[in-house]
């Protein structure tokens, strides 16, 4: 199908895509790389009357390190991120993700921050996002805040981005010498949407202890959804294969998968305890704990 008929504004300026948005309210969609927007609207699901490209908004395509966060702008490609080379060094979640979304065509021109606004619940970075407890800046007419990835994330494709608003960056907080991550995501083919998946972020004390850790799941509910339980389990601890399979557990608890053509509910369910496990075994290797 082609899309239905709508205005296309390609502002020039921050304060110009603002201003389109804030004119149009409900009737406006930003439009990024396209690569869900597009589809959306070819299937007729999304029916804007206006698309505001930032495409040329100037300076939005940067990552940087400041003030003790990684910020990247919100025209940040998924391949910058995959091929750059201190996010591979350090970033071991982030890098993680950026080679496993979708297919390299559609990395090629999907954003980060495009993902995160999209909130699709099967979405990968959503929840890297929530294990890496990311941050974003959001700008409207009236100034700019900056929302926690928890208070960002509202329901299935809603985030808090008002009307006459989009989100500028993404902030995610530089991670200390021990601190590592994984992503586990099992998928039916090379480019898929996840049948289930797992981000998780470490950062150990001097001792080896868990000082802090972020654990979360994606297409096994509604939306994205951070294991508040399994971070409780282990932070403070000192990792055990017991510890693991416990915090792995409480994945399985709080999802709530559908069924569809990738799996039962129920073996969704069995596979965020999965790989809830094998991403914090990995995280800990990299870390150069074995676990036992
Ligand atoms: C074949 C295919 C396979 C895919 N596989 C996967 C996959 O495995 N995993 C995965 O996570 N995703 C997958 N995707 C989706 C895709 O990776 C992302 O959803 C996409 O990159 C979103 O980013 P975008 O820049 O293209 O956003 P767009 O499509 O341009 O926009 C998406 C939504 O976010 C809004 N938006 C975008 N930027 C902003 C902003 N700065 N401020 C406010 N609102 C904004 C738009 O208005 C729109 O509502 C796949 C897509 C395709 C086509």
């Amino acid at each position: 199908m082609i899309p239905a008929a709508f205005e296309y504004k390609r502002p020039m300026s921050l304060e110009e895509a603002i201003r389109y948005l804030a004119e149009r309210g409900s009737d406006a969609r930003v439009l990024a790389g396209g690569q869900s927007l597009i589809p959306a609207m070819r299937y007729r699901l999304a029916q804007p009357a206006v698309l505001v490209d930032i495409n040329q908004l100037p300076n939005l395509r940067y990552m940087q390190q400041e003030g003790g966060m990684l910020t990247m702008g919100a025209l940040v490609r998924d391949t910058d991120v995959e091929f750059d080379k201190n996010i591979q060094s350090r970033y071991h979640l982030i890098s993680d993700v950026s080679r496993v979304v979708a297919d390299p065509i559609v990395r090629y021109r999907g954003t980060v921050v495009g993902s995160l606004c999209h909130n699709d619940p099967s979405g990968d970075w959503p929840a890297a996002a929530l294990a890496a407890r990311a941050q974003l800046v959001i700008q409207g007419s009236r100034g700019s805040r900056v929302e926690s990835i928890d208070d960002f994330i509202v329901d299935s494709f809603t985030t808090s981005v008002g009307e006459g608003e989009l989100v500028v960056e993404v902030q995610f907080p530089i991670p200390s010498a021990r601190t590592s991550g994984a992503y586990e995501k099992i998928e039916r083919k090379v480019g898929d949407f996840a049948t289930a998946a797992a981000a998780i972020q470490i950062e150990l004390t001097e001792a080896g202890m868990i000082k802090d850790v972020g654990v979360a799941v994606t297409a096994v509910a509604q939306k994205p959804l951070r294991v508040a339980e399994a971070e409780n389990i282990l932070r403070g601890e000192k990792p055990t294969l017991d510890l693991i399979r416990a915090a792995a557990a409480e994945a399985a608890k709080i999802a709530d998968p559908n069924p569809d053509a990738r799996g039962s509910a129920a073996y969704k369910k069995d596979m965020a305890r999965v790989l809830v496990g094998r991403g914090l075994i990995k995280t800990l290797g990299r870390l150069g704990v074995v676990v036992a």
